[in-house]
């Protein structure tokens, strides 16, 4: 029988984006998309990703630029922390200010790496252990150049499965209902099926459509969605492929005006400070090297998302329909809001660290503040470096 899929669904936001054109490293370069992931070459209808292969390129190129400039400030961090104090500012200038742009924003994301006697937390808060590990495997699968093991699948959009219902017979054996070879039809009242997908992975069960529009994966503002039990698949959904493949085309949108906190509001607002979550657009829009990234966390890590918090430290929920296998209905209940913004992240490092750790929306944020070396983002917006 077919094993249960597991995944994780993430992201929300909206919008088209212009789009960067420039070179992409070829298959044998740093970087390249190949030959680390298993590309499903096909039309979108049948979850290929031949018309975005170039803007996946470009994604992936990007988000290996963001993690090894990562893992270059944390390991920068880690050889000089002086127990949390940093280089000192007359002795090394240079370091002081690197320091001071980087660690901040590491404390906003991750909590303190130190215990109150200033001495370097262990275990499951050994803060510059596990970013460090986090952006080392990042950078060994961006460095690829022979393919080997079992590589993660890409595919592009879902529309590929459809739900076969209870009675109808199973594509693969028409002379017996579904129900009869996939007992947990019971629970769904059918069950998804692809005959795309890779061989192990043709029946998955999941909920039923909401609707006729309604999908497996790419529900609403579902940016992208990662199976992570072996063997690893990666879909990207329509919204999240809608965004920018690149930070480097929008980094000139970026503005910045020194401000007290009091003032920063109205400031981004008028469009005078710039958002790390909408350098790409007016709202908290997502581009594909952040949204990669945090993926990355759930099919590199297991990481899972974690319920995020409002600013008085309770946690958060949302209003959503959920289905009830015992009475086969969609019932609207409250389920657990994830952490899926530049906020949400640092307020689940100020109220549960040990979650902040694990979450792969602080990766994901953390990588493109480290990215954008121009400005100190732990505030969440464009500030002068130091
Ligand atoms: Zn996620």
């Amino acid at each position: 029988m077919t094993k249960i899929a597991q995944v994780i669904i993430l992201f929300l936001a909206v919008g088209p984006f212009p789009i960067g054109v420039k070179a992409v490293p070829q298959d044998n370069q740093d970087n390249a998309l190949k030959p680390y992931w298993n590309v499903h070459s096909d039309g979108i209808d049948v979850g290929g990703c031949d018309a975005h292969e170039e803007n996946l390129r470009t994604a992936w190129e990007e988000a290996c630029k963001f993690s090894r400039q990562a893992l270059s400030d944390v390991q920068f961090m880690e050889q000089n922390h002086n127990n949390g104090d940093g280089p000192n500012a007359q002795q090394q200038p240079n370091e002081r200010k690197r320091w001071d742009r980087v660690y901040p924003t590491l404390l906003a994301l991750f909590g303190s790496p130190f215990d109150s006697q200033k001495n370097l937390l262990t275990g499951d808060r050994a803060v510059f252990d596990k970013v460090r590990r986090f952006f080392a495997e990042m950078q060994l699968k961006c460095s690829v150049r022979e393919p080997f093991g079992a590589k993660p699948y890409l595919y592009c959009d879902d529309k590929q499965f459809r739900f076969i219902r209870d009675e109808e017979p199973d594509p693969e054996d028409p002379d017996s209902k579904i129900e009869e070879n996939y007992p947990t039809c019971k629970k769904y009242g059918g069950i998804w099926y692809s005959d795309q997908n890779p061989d192990f992975e043709h029946y998955v069960q999941r909920a039923p459509p909401l609707d006729d529009e309604d999908r497996i994966y790419c529900r609403g503002e579902t940016r992208a969605m990662t199976r992570m039990e072996p063997p690893k698949i990666m879909w990207w959904c329509p919204a999240g492929l809608k965004d920018t493949p690149s930070i480097d085309a929008v980094r000139s949108r970026i503005r910045m005006v020194r401000t007290p906190p009091a003032l920063a509001t109205m400031l981004i607002r008028t469009h005078r400070i710039t958002k790390l979550d909408n350098i790409a657009g007016d709202f908290d829009i997502n581009d594909m090297p952040t949204t990669w990234i945090h993926e990355m966390g759930h099919l590199l890590f297991r990481q899972r998302d974690h319920q995020t918090y409002d600013s008085n430290g309770n946690l958060k929920t949302l209003r959503q329909d959920v289905w009830d296998s015992n009475t086969r209905r969609f019932v609207e209940s409250q389920k657990p809001a994830e952490t899926f913004n530049f906020k949400e992240a640092t307020r689940l490092a100020k109220f549960n660290p040990r979650a902040a750790i694990e979450s792969p929306e602080n990766f994901a944020q953390f990588a493109k503040a480290m990215y954008l070396s121009d400005w100190d983002w732990h505030l969440g917006y464009a500030q002068p470096p130091p």
